[in-house]
């Protein structure tokens, strides 16, 4: 299933659970705008080179608009749609006074320079400009993208409306942007993380974590467990992945990323397989990188992924399986956005695990997005301290509003956030008047 059909279907769900008129229920599943452009900019060499950049507005009931911007060889408009949605009932989760959207370039980062990235992204600027803005909607990083792709942003978007700080969140702080950002998703991830074992009797010191992804959500995340004396047993990202039983000495797995680029040869641990981190033995599984990576059907190495012949009849049975039905975590924080496809969910589920959604664990990244655009209208810098504080104030407030929708509709937790957010915007959408 795609990440819109999961989406959907997942939002379909909740408004069965709260009874949504249908009407009403349609008119929330269509995004408010779809933009798609053509970006063509000339690489270093002097060649040309086309991309097309995406973004779709979902919803503005509640506010303006605000979600990602992410670059990567794989976007599409079905998942930049997804991932949008998710956008508006995250930041109703949260209780932040905004809609949602996403965007996305379908082009590899890592293949671009720096001159050819900043000139993608002024191109794609000129092209939405006057379709973002501070009070219309607001971008943000996402994966392949950062604070500095948002000062270009800004740059550019302020040489047709003045200088707009607002008008992106995620920038870097000489710029305005906020102190706690960096570190806010990974943080937000590990508050939540506490308030779900908190009511199971458990904390994080001496449990054993898997962390997928070792960008900026998960080396942050993998940071802050180990400073409060969790154990990550095994982590991975794109270059590699490293394990060992007695718990990963992460400021060192740090040193040797920024050094080698890579987590491979890595002495602190043993290497394993990529795809081996989903299900190894541990306590807590979070999957802080792409989307469906938990799904009905084993993830492939690359060496089996590009001979699927050989591969089918080497292993007939194992490509039959499914990674979720090995999945050894008792509990599952969703850090990645749609990192469980709907029948891994339910397989998930059956097995007992405990998932917390998307929806409410990455949460942290867009709140203190909204402490930064609070700051820039205000014009007032606020200390670190308080921006964390804060944080743990509002995914403390979620943590319950999601367990309190749990207990009135005897659901699970993602039903309980799904049917959380979209009630929220449904009232703001009636209250508005959408009939007139
Ligand atoms: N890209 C992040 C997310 O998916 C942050 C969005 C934002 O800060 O607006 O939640």
């Amino acid at each position: 299933m795609n990440a819109l059909a999961a989406t959907n279907r997942n939002f379909q769900l909740a408004a069965r659970i709260l009874g949504l008129d249908s009407k009403l229920h349609k008119s929330l599943l269509i995004p408010f705008r779809e933009i798609k452009v053509e970006c063509t900019v000339p690489r270093d060499d002097g060649s040309f080179v086309s991309y097309i950049g995406f973004r779709i507005q979902h919803d503005n009931a509640r506010g303006p608009m605000k979600g990602g911007i992410r670059y990567h060889p794989e976007v599409d408009p079905d998942e930049v749609n997804a991932l949008a949605q998710l956008m508006t009932w995250k930041t109703a989760v949260a209780n932040l006074p905004y809609g949602g959207a996403k965007g996305g370039i379908g082009c590899n980062p890592r293949e671009l320079t720096v001159s050819e990235l900043e000139r993608v992204t002024r191109v794609f600027t000129q092209k939405i400009h006057d379709l973002i803005g501070i009070h219309r909607d607001v971008p943000a990083p996402d994966m392949g993208t950062n604070s500095q792709t948002m000062a270009w942003i800004l740059d550019e978007y302020s040489k047709f409306h003045g200088y707009s700080p607002a008008v992106v969140t995620g920038k870097p702080i000489e710029l305005g942007g906020s102190l706690g950002r960096e570190a806010a998703t990974g943080l937000g991830v590990v508050f939540a993380t506490e308030f779900l074992l908190d009511e199971y009797g458990m904390s994080i010191a001496n449990m054993k974590f898997a962390i997928q992804g070792f960008g900026n959500v998960g080396s942050w995340a993998a940071s802050f467990i180990h400073q409060k004396g969790g154990k990550v047993v095994a982590v991975s990202d794109i270059t590699g992945a490293v394990k060992n039983p007695n718990g990963i000495d992460i400021p060192a797995l740090l040193k040797h990323k920024e050094k080698a680029y890579s987590l491979k040869d890595f002495e602190g641990g043993d290497a394993m397989d990529l795809n081996d981190v989903l299900v190894h033995e541990c306590d807590v599984l979070i999957p802080c990188a792409l989307g469906g990576v938990l799904n009905k059907y084993i993830l492939c190495t690359s060496y089996k992924q590009s001979l699927p012949f050989i591969n089918s009849f080497l292993f007939p049975f194992k490509n039959q399986k499914e990674n979720a039905a090995d999945v050894k975590a008792k509990f599952i924080i969703e850090a990645a956005n749609h990192p469980t496809d709907p029948e891994a969910d339910e397989i998930l589920s059956r097995k007992g695990v405990i998932i917390l959604p998307d929806i409410y664990a990455n949460s942290g990244g867009v709140t203190v997005s909204y402490f930064e655009w609070v700051q820039n209208i205000q014009g007032f810098m606020w200390e670190e301290e308080k921006v964390n504080y804060e944080l743990k104030r509002y995914m403390k407030r979620a943590f319950n509003d999601i367990k309190a929708m749990c207990h009135t509709h005897n659901c699970n937790l993602r039903m309980g956030a799904f049917a959380l957010g979209v009630n929220k915007v449904a009232r703001a959408t009636v209250l508005r008047g959408w009939e007139a």
